[in-house]
């Protein structure tokens, strides 16, 4: 619903190609790819998949076409998928052939297994005649042996030499409808190969990083590949290769997009406080309940949980919508604004009715429906809990007088003087260690 107002570096700029009725490259958003598992001969379970895919975010699915039968499948499955579907083709040039008469809307070609010049022609003149893109798709693991040796193993060099070598096989039968992707499962080479691309070649790039692994060790490899390149300028459209079920990685996808500012929020964003000493509640069993329940719905705003009232509202105001737990309540936010005050035990349905109410009525009809004395309410139970808390809600002051009884106790010196010496007091060593509950730094 919100559209993110800032956005992270200037896309570089990149030809624009089509796949199917998808644009790549250009002006176009950065979209989000994935890649079924199931056989491709199953057309009931791979359109069961793609639908999923779809529903989660990808915007363009990949399916491999490794036998007849893979290709016979593609045949009934691209007419009915909600998405492009493109074909991914290794080793056989017969099946990208058979993936074309299928209809599909792109081809994926390696050009570490799809080796034979005059085939490579004879594919790409197809292509070109049908209007149907191809991506070069190197990777570092399946690598020319030729280049291999020639740059002395998988360079950022050598996997953009095998792209350049597939676009000159391309440009002999004026086939340019093309998108590229040099990618490898080290991140840093990935990351390396991708900004040479960048600089060798207008047309656009499908970032991955290859066989990233199982979450969450793969999420992490591949957000840190895929958004260090989109955070200069640079990709158009990206895949997670991750080892689990696909739509999480389309999810995972979708999710970079719309936290980089680059593509329009379709899911929840939902925030949540770490929780310090100054809860209410049990944040985290709150902010999964608030997920599940939010998700289930579809729910496309950014919502918040906090643990309390006493900095939540403040320091979440600028999600849509919010809960801030207060003596036994919780207070319900809107862009910072306290609105209603409901029970504790009822602050997650509190929360999805009113995120419904948000998405059905806009923003503003609920800022105006907002209950006059809720304000006041929460200002209450921010003065109480601050008072009753005070402000070294962690303990923090207990506990630097805990660590010097032990040390003294030892025969150690007393700390030096100046931060935190007369923690004693309390004051001191509240100003410099505990500030996480008044000024937020727990947050
Ligand atoms: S002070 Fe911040 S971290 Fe601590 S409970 Fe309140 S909102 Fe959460």
């Amino acid at each position: 619903m919100a559209k993110a107002a800032v956005s992270v570096a200037k896309r570089r700029p990149t030809r624009q190609i089509h796949v199917g009725g998808v644009a790549v490259g250009g002006d176009a958003p950065v979209s989000v790819q994935s890649m079924t598992t199931t056989k491709t001969a199953d057309v009931e379970a791979t359109i069961q998949q793609i639908y999923a895919l779809a529903g989660a975010g990808a915007d363009i699915v990949r399916c491999t076409c490794n036998e007849r039968e893979a290709a016979e499948g593609l045949a009934r499955i691209v007419p009915r998928s909600p998405v492009p579907i493109v074909a991914d083709i290794h080793f056989h040039v017969e099946m990208a052939l058979a993936a074309l008469d299928a209809g599909v809307n792109g081809l994926r070609l390696n050009p570490g297994n799809l080796r034979k010049p005059e085939e490579i022609k004879l594919v790409a003149a197809e292509a070109r005649d049908r209007g149907v893109p191809i991506r070069i798709g190197v990777n570092a693991g399946s690598l020319h042996p030729a280049l291999y040796e020639r740059f002395g193993g998988a360079t950022p060099e050598a996997l953009v030499e095998s792209a350049r070598m597939e676009l000159a096989y391309f440009d002999e039968v004026d086939f340019h409808d093309v998108k590229i992707s040099v990618k490898a499962s080290n991140v840093a080479l990935m990351i390396e190969a991708y900004r040479l691309a960048s600089e060798t070649f207008d047309y656009p790039l499908h970032l991955g990083v290859t066989e990233a692994g199982p979450p969450p060790g793969g999420l992490v490899k591949a957000t840190a590949g895929i958004a260090t390149l989109l955070a200069e300028g640079i990709g158009d459209t990206i895949r997670y290769s991750l080892t689990a079920d696909p739509v999480e990685e389309a999810r995972a996808g979708r999710q970079l997009l719309e936290a980089l500012g680059l593509r329009e929020r379709k899911g929840l964003d939902l925030i949540a406080c770490p929780s310090c000493g100054r809860a209410e509640i049990d944040v985290i069993k709150v902010a999964n309940d608030a997920q599940v329940a939010l998700e289930a719905r579809k729910i496309p705003l950014q919502i918040a949980v906090m643990g309390c009232v006493v900095n939540g509202p403040g320091e979440a105001r600028e999600a849509d919508l919010g809960i801030a737990a207060g003596r036994k309540r919780g207070h319900l936010f809107i862009k910072g604004k306290i609105v209603r005050v409901v029970p504790e035990g009822e602050m997650v349905e509190a929360l999805v009715s009113e995120a419904e109410k948000i998405v059905s009525e806009g923003i503003e009809a609920r800022l105006a429906a907002a209950d006059a004395s809720a304000e006041q309410a929460a200002e209450e139970d921010r003065r109480e809990l601050f008072e009753s808390k005070g402000s070294d809600a962690n303990h923090s002051d207990e506990r630097v007088i805990e660590i010097r009884k032990h040390l003294r106790a030892l025969g150690g010196d007393a700390p030096p003087a100046g931060r935190g010496a007369t923690a004693a007091g309390g004051s001191q060593g509240a100003g410099d260690e505990t500030s996480s509950g008044e000024d937020g730094t727990g947050s």
